[in-house]
């Protein structure tokens, strides 16, 4: 005879809790740098994650002008504004506020994101995910949605949830076949209300409050804090008297060595080596 006991969810508690810094990327886009900082140098597969939003047109009227990528992959949300980008192998889109880009850079892409406006608002993420050693020289690949192909959830009362890459109940993100398995959410909560979501066990995961405040994993995190998980089976968001929203980001580490330098991410520093000659022979 076996018993059947019912134990409960695994909840995730918070182990750190960590604000951006002021940086400057591209040809002088301000921004605020979460991951890949002296304090917080990636959070495998994540190597780095950058928000920006400024209506200053001078904090990013330069943008970020012709660069290479190879070794991973870049990821951006935008919130507000348009954005247009243009690669070497004649691919080119504007992201329009809402839309997503998952670019596979793989062996490698020269590019350019530039803003697409002079004036208001302009505000977004981008995440830049690592690639295991096997698909660093993969075939360069986008996934691009607008925000009408990216689905809207409300698994409970006062929770509205923007479902990019993963899965909330039956609903799932129209990102695939990345190679880190990603979650990639944008949970909104109005005050009082309470979400619970189940992320795979051992997956890295973490969440960013970008507007109002939130409970967290039982913890209060405010507007520009990240909050890195333990690991667990879910993690749980709540609001009080304020309304918030936060990215919840998850994915398989790699557990791979990292060589990095710039927008080369590789796995040893021959690698690198190589990249630049490769960029240099116009092998990108
Ligand atoms: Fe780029």
């Amino acid at each position: 005879m076996t018993l059947a006991i019912d134990t409960p969810a695994r909840a995730r508690t918070v182990e750190r809790v960590i604000r951006g810094m002021p940086a400057s990327d591209g040809a002088g886009v301000r921004l605020n740098r979460v991951i890949g900082t002296p304090q917080l140098g990636d959070l495998d597969p994540f190597l780095m994650l950058d928000q920006f939003g400024s209506d200053q047109p001078g904090d990013y009227l330069a943008g970020f002008p012709d660069h290479p990528h190879r070794g991973f992959e870049t990821v951006t949300y935008m919130i507000a504004g348009r954005m247009r980008h243009r690669d070497n192998h004649g691919h080119e889109g504007l992201l329009v506020p809402g839309s997503v880009q998952w670019m596979t850079a793989g062996r490698g892409i020269v590019h350019s994101e530039m803003p697409e406006q002079e004036e208001g608002l302009m505000a977004g993420f981008q995440l830049w995910v690592n690639l295991p050693a096997k698909d660093k020289m993969c075939a360069p690949r986008y996934q691009e949605f607008a925000p009408e192909s990216i689905p809207v959830v409300a698994p409970a009362d006062g929770v509205e949830i923007k479902v990019i890459a993963g899965r909330v109940g039956e609903v799932e993100g129209p990102i695939s076949a990345v190679a880190t398995d990603p979650t990639y959410l944008d949970v909104a909560l109005q005050p009082g209300a309470r979400y619970v979501h189940a992320v795979p066990v051992g997956h890295t995961a973490f969440a960013y409050v970008f507007e109002g405040a939130l409970q967290v994993g039982g913890r209060r995190v405010e507007r520009g804090e990240l909050a890195v998980f333990g690991d667990g089976e879910q993690v749980e968001f709540a609001s009080a008297v304020l309304a918030g929203r936060a990215l919840l980001i998850a994915g398989r580490p790699l557990r791979e060595p990292i060589a990095k330098y710039g927008p080369f991410v590789m796995n040893t520093p021959q690698e690198i080596h190589q990249a630049i000659a490769d960029l240099r022979a116009g092998r990108f």
